[in-house]
């Protein structure tokens, strides 16, 4: 096992460093990185997801590009034209509701943002489940003039989700609502989504994320949960074996961390990333790679939670 602490280049989710636990087996290479605030039944997914990576490997491919988006952060207007611009993506994710800012200034980042990708490119915007259901239903039709793709996770909970969806035309995608396999289900069951957004590790892996996608019938967004080129293949892996990938996915952001583990990494070209594999490359290994007892600690318990072979061994 190899662990790796990169830091990030923007703050995400309070989190100023990435880390994260490589695994290696017959197959390839794995990624299990879950978040600090997880506990061991929780991360018994996330090891899952590394184990068919090391062990199992992954279903075939049905395309061998996948469209990403670029995600503009609460910026001012101009930084949010340049960046967009900047990125080549036909897709750009505008993220609103920010603390400490008003409706006026996700209006003008969001215009900023249609001015500068065009009438062909597509605007959805990501509202982390800050409004209520009236502000949601407000802002979503204001904001709609600048045409919107579709509205991410408008408020926080399912019921609040399926009131706005019934007042707005725009499509509402559920992100922070799916975090485990059962929840797609209940996503469609209140009525409460049009577009799933599915992560890999949390989901237990490529095939377990699959039958969701399938059972849940939503068409699927595949996004990143900020992993290194390793866990990011996964995902790339699911976006190419969907059957149908009618939405750019959330997969571009290795621009977000500091370095990598590979040489060569999945970084999208054009607004697109190349379906392959990048292994881990010594040199990158070693510049970002911290001692391993801890994330040794964590996926020994989180081993107790998951049935089927080990994927690490109890010995250093
Ligand atoms: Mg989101």
């Amino acid at each position: 096992m190899r662990v790796f602490s990169i830091p990030m280049r923007t703050r995400f989710r309070g989190v100023t460093r990435r880390e994260g636990a490589l695994v290696r087996g017959p197959a390839g290479w794995g990624e299990f990185s879950p978040f600090a605030e997880y506990g061991p039944a929780e991360c018994a997914r996330w090891l899952a997801a590394a184990r068919e990576a090391a062990h199992e490997g992954w279903p075939e491919p049905v395309r061998d590009r996948i469209p990403v988006n670029v995600t503009i952060p609460a910026v001012d207007p101009e930084r949010a034209f340049a960046m967009t611009k900047e990125s080549g993506c036909r897709t750009a994710k505008v993220k609103v509701a920010e603390r400490g800012q008003g409706d006026a200034d996700d209006m003008a980042r969001v215009e900023a943002v249609r001015d500068a990708i065009g009438p062909d490119g597509r605007v959805r915007v990501d509202v982390n489940g800050r409004w209520d259901v009236d502000h949601a239903a407000r802002m979503i039709r204001a904001l709609d003039r600048w045409e919107l793709e579709y509205v991410e996770q408008p408020c926080a909970t399912l019921a609040e989700l399926a009131r706005v969806r019934r007042r707005v035309d725009v499509p509402v995608a559920a992100d922070e609502s799916i975090r485990r396999a059962e929840d797609p289900l209940k996503v469609r069951a209140a009525e409460a989504a049009d577009v799933a957004v599915l992560k890999v590790q949390p989901l237990g892996g490529v095939a377990a994320a699959l039958r969701v996608a399938e059972a849940c019938g939503l068409p699927v967004v595949v996004s990143s949960a900020v992993e290194t080129s390793v866990g990011l293949a996964a995902g790339v892996a699911l976006a190419a074996a969907l059957p149908d990938l009618p939405y750019a996915c959330g997969l571009g952001t290795l621009s977000l961390l500091e370095g990598d583990v590979v040489r060569d990494p999945l970084r999208p070209v054009e607004g697109e990333i190349e379906v392959r594999r990048p292994v881990p490359d010594e040199e990158a290994l070693r510049r970002w790679e911290v001692p391993a007892e801890a994330w040794r600690d964590r996926a020994l318990a989180a081993q107790e939670h998951l049935a089927g072979p080990a994927v690490i061994e109890a010995a250093p």
